[in-house]
């Protein structure tokens, strides 16, 4: 279906449990600190419109009467038009955040369609979702749901798996505590779920390999924010900034929040893995969906350097100092970086992969999308650090509002001290505010970290790429300049 702002606002309205600090918040959709729901209620708006509807959505073969269009993230990609397709959907929402809402509802649609089409994944010795993941799948499909998720277990011991950490019975992962013929109750809690307290529902899973021993730890399910039982508390909110002063933080904090369950009730038709370690990090990595997910990660990358790029280009010009040589280069090697993450992307889609199985699709290429991980933590610190160069102490003296310069008794002596030759005066303030926002904010300082981590830690995904399957090509290349005539 057609989603709009209002739409998913007011089914966003519900009884969810969201806690800011000491409060416990009403709706979400109402508090000023959460007031960035909208951010994403202008998404749908955005594809909803007449003018870019076919970007996002399409009429499937076998619609229902009267036929109903779909949101195009939700499905498998069945060629490589078809993926291509999907970059546009991908790049349009990017562009409208600047690349800063990492969690648009196209993430997990896009994971989702990797899932559908990988169902025999679902399949383990004793319990069997593959019907579970195709009505699950339909259902966030027709309503044009927004999914968030939480995969990652807290970890007090490092020694010892999740079944055996100090405290594991009462709050340490989440865990089936009891089954019923309806369902089970879980307890327990997950780390970081970003923008889960805007979501519809909220994926429970666990991506990092489960020790044989953990099996009450290994499941996967969905679950409805407002379920009894579940609560989210939230990290501290950006967006009551100033929008003149913060401009990125007022607009565009997706929020981030640990989820706390306590005999949360999840009917069976919700659950997708249970009670086997293998298969419940196994979806993640031996079906498309992460590679599908990545392809949404990878584009937003590389519109997010190409606007810090850009805001790099506007700050060497008001700075007046583009003619210095090593200025010059130094943007110069931001634009090379841009162009090297939009290479990522693209190259990914050209040397596509047919995933094998009933529902045949073609995903990125997954070597490519998992080394964009490691470009993208390296590369990301490079560009705040390049801002800060340019801006130089400027940013630092920034004035507290830019209304400031209207002030009578100060506004003259700012006004002399922010002009340059290339730029009014005023301008060049609310331009350096953009770059604090980047670099320096509680907000900067959040993506920085996101940028570095929301993929996984670098000890998990360095050691994948040993694992990936191509250093034994490698090794055998290298080895040819061994042989003898
Ligand atoms: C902004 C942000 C948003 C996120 N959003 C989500 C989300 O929506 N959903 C979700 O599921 N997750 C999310 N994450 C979580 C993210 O996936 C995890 O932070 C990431 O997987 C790393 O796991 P961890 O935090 O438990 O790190 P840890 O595993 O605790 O690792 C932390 C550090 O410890 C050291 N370390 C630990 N073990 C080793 C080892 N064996 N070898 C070497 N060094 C080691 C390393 O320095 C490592 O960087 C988000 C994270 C951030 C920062």
């Amino acid at each position: 279906m057609i989603r709009t702002g209002r739409q998913y606002l007011d089914e966003i309205s519900d009884d969810r449990v969201v806690w800011l600090g000491a409060e416990k918040v009403g709706s979400v959709t109402r508090t000023k600190a959460f007031r960035r729901a909208l951010a994403f209620a202008s998404l749908y708006d955005q594809a909803a419109d007449a003018q870019h509807r076919d970007i996002f959505y399409a009429t499937p073969a076998d619609a229902g009467v009267p036929p109903e269009p779909e949101f195009k993230a939700f499905r498998p990609c069945r060629n490589s038009e078809e993926l291509a397709d999907k970059h546009l959907l991908h790049a349009a929402w990017c562009e409208t955040s600047f690349g800063f809402l990492g969690r648009t509802p196209d993430y997990i649609a896009a994971g989702m369609s990797g899932f559908a089409a990988a169902p025999d994944a679902f399949r383990s010795e004793h319990f069997d979702a593959r019907s579970n993941l195709q009505s699950m799948h339909r259902r966030m499909r027709e309503r044009n749901l927004f999914i968030s998720f939480t995969l990652t277990n807290i970890k007090r011991d490092r020694s010892k798996p999740l079944s055996e950490q100090p405290g594991a019975e009462t709050n340490i992962g989440v865990r089936a505590v009891r089954e019923t013929d309806a369902g089970i109750f879980v307890s327990g809690v997950k780390g970081v779920g970003t923008a889960a307290i805007y979501s519809d529902e909220i994926i429970v899973g666990s991506i990092e390999p489960l020790h044989p021993s953990d099996k009450a730890y290994a499941l996967t399910f969905c679950v409805r924010p407002a379920t009894p039982g579940v609560r989210l508390i939230s990290r501290t909110s950006y967006s009551t900034a100033n929008v003149e002063d913060a401009p990125l933080s007022a607009a565009f904090d997706e929020n981030d929040a640990i989820l706390v369950m306590k005999d949360a009730f999840v009917p069976w038709e919700r659950v997708l893995t249970y009670r086997d370690t293998r298969s419940t990090s196994g979806i993640w990595w031996s079906t498309p969906a992460y590679a599908c997910m990545a392809h949404q990660a990878s584009i937003r990358f590389y519109k997010k350097l190409e606007f810090l790029a850009g805001l790099a280009y506007l700050v060497v010009r008001s700075n007046d100092s583009l003619s210095v040589p090593e200025v010059r280069g130094s943007l110069g090697r931001l634009v090379g970086y841009a162009q090297l993450a939009k290479s990522i992307a693209l190259g990914a889609e050209r040397d596509h992969e047919r995933h094998p199985g009933e529902t045949s699709c073609v995903t990125p290429n997954r070597h490519a999308t998992y080394a964009q991980r490691i470009f993208a933590a390296e590369v990301y610190p490079k560009f705040i650090h390049e801002l800060r160069m340019f801006c130089g102490g400027s940013l630092i003296n920034l004035p507290v509002s830019l209304s400031d310069f209207e002030l009578p008794e100060i506004g003259d002596a700012l006004k002399s001290y922010w002009v340059t030759r290339e730029t009014d005066p005023i301008e060049r303030a609310r331009l350096l505010k953009l770059v604090w926002d980047v670099t320096s904010t509680e907000f900067g300082a959040r993506h920085a970290h996101y940028e570095q981590f929301y993929q996984g830690a670098p000890h998990v995904y360095l050691g994948q790429m040993t694992e990936a399957g191509r250093l034994e090509e490698l090794a055998r290349f290298a080895n040819k300049a061994l042989k003898k005539e």
